[in-house]
């Protein structure tokens, strides 16, 4: 089934192919760690989750990549104001940003590049850029000249003369055009900075991801998603730059842009007081809940985030989940779980997510008039392409409300680690039944163990 995929660049949904079937490479435009994320930047990772477990059934070996940056103004700003190093405060929120999206269902990329170890990478992509004479150093900075790329504006459909010549603000004195932008900064010495050509500084945002996504991906990838706020001017920049600095070649194949959240209808700010963390959210309502609303709407258009909605998530999950408990003691047929031609067919169709959670409800109800293995799989089959209905139904149904001793729960697991360290099986396993007296389910895996809430 062939898949088919809506291209910002060329404004068409075209069939996909990769350059290379054996090695298909696809790059997300990662968070800025310095706070927790709001939903509206849940989404693109939770639709192109969907949109990798897609690829990964088509083709052997899918490499994504979503980076991390860590080093940007805001950081330094928030480390300054809580006195401790830039670390101090990425690593502890980009760690809290795989923790939301694991609770989102989202599987980890394979790779995930972070700016300040990618200072080399970026430094020769900007002495490319300079010898090519597509870039210029002035006044401690080296600026992209958007005059040398006449193809500039062609990802965001705007005019390269009115770019070049930039909006009627103030300029800084060192650019050629006022369209020009910063690809490397300098720092002063008590903000975060790494020696240059250029002296001390720090990238600019933008030619981060180009450098990080030529150091994994290769100079020219498959796809390259992000947030249809980022289509100008930071992913117009990333092709610049990139094109620029690989002699002319394509830099990415395939744009794709996710539209942003609304909130009962308005726009998310932090002075309408309704900005609503993942973090929080997790909390407050079933996980999967807020996946499913995620995945509700067409990845391109803009989706209304509510509270109303998220009631209509839990309870459509509740209906699906009743399904499956009343089926659970029928067996499974043998082997992998079949994927529904239909829901496959909504997904290779630019990701309709819309259909295949229509098809999805259509396979609930067979499943409950049949009673029949086959429907049971054929349901939990099209769950795990959209990463929905992986959980016991009990455990769906057991959520608690009660509020969770987090503090104790830590605790505890880590008791247990240093029981299994040392070898004492008979302590970790009286731990895991203390925990599941409280209620807590927990699962070790590749990345430490997980706990879950299944009781009330
Ligand atoms: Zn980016």
């Amino acid at each position: 089934m062939p898949i088919s995929l809506y291209n910002s660049l060329t404004r068409r949904t075209e069939p996909f192919a990769p350059l290379d079937p054996e090695r298909v490479t696809m790059y997300l435009c990662g968070p800025t760690v310095y706070n927790y994320v709001h939903i509206g930047n849940a989404r693109g990772p939770v639709v192109f989750d969907v949109l990798v477990r897609l690829l990964r059934r088509h083709y052997p070996h899918v490499v994504y990549a979503r980076n991390i940056t860590d080093v940007d103004d805001k950081i330094n700003a928030a480390a300054q104001q809580q006195g401790v190093q830039i670390d101090a405060i990425t690593n502890r929120f980009a760690q809290a940003y795989r923790d939301d999206m694991a609770g989102l269902g989202v599987a980890p990329p394979d790779i995930e590049p972070h700016a300040t170890t990618h200072i080399a990478q970026i430094v020769t992509m900007i002495e490319a850029l300079i010898d090519g004479g597509h870039a210029y150093a002035a006044e401690g900075h080296v600026l992209f000249d958007v005059g040398s790329f006449p193809a500039y504006g062609k990802l965001s459909g705007r005019d390269p003369d009115e770019l070049i010549a930039g909006a009627r603000v103030e300029v800084a004195p060192y650019k050629r055009n006022a369209g020009d932008f910063v690809l490397w900064k300098p720092s002063t010495p008590e903000l975060p900075g790494w020696d240059s050509p250029w002296g001390r500084g720090r990238p600019g945002w933008h030619i981060e991801c180009s450098a990080m996504s030529a150091a994994h991906l290769g100079e020219t990838i498959d796809i390259h998603a992000g947030g249809v706020d980022l289509l100008f001017p930071h992913h117009e920049n990333e092709v610049a730059q990139s094109t620029c600095a690989h002699g002319g070649k394509v830099f990415a194949r395939w744009w794709m842009h996710n539209g942003m959240l609304t909130f009962d209808g308005r726009k998310m700010s932090k002075s309408l007081g309704n900005v609503l963390l993942v973090h929080e959210l997790l909390k407050l309502h079933p996980a999967e809940a807020l996946r499913l609303r995620l995945l509700s709407g067409h990845y391109r258009q803009p989706l209304d985030w509510s509270e109303a909605a998220i009631q209509q998530a839990t309870s459509t999950l509740d209906g699906w989940y009743r399904v499956l408990r009343d089926l659970t003691d029928v067996a499974l047929p043998a082997g992998e779980l079949p994927v529904p031609p239909r829901i496959e067919a909504a997904l290779c169709d630019d990701l309709n997510t819309p259909q295949a959670l229509a098809e999805l409800s259509v396979l609930a109800d067979a499943a409950r008039q049949s009673g029949s293995a086959e429907a049971k799989a054929a349901l939990l089959g099209g769950g795990q392409l959209l990463g929905l209905l992986q959980q016991a139904p009990e455990a769906w149904f057991r959520r608690g409300d009660e509020a969770i001793d987090e503090a104790r729960i830590e605790d505890l697991l880590e008791q247990r680690r240093a029981a299994r360290a040392s070898r004492d099986f008979a302590r970790a396993d009286a731990i895991r039944e203390e925990l599941a007296a409280l209620g807590i389910a927990i699962e070790d895996g590749a990345q430490g163990t997980r706990w879950s809430i299944v009781k009330a």
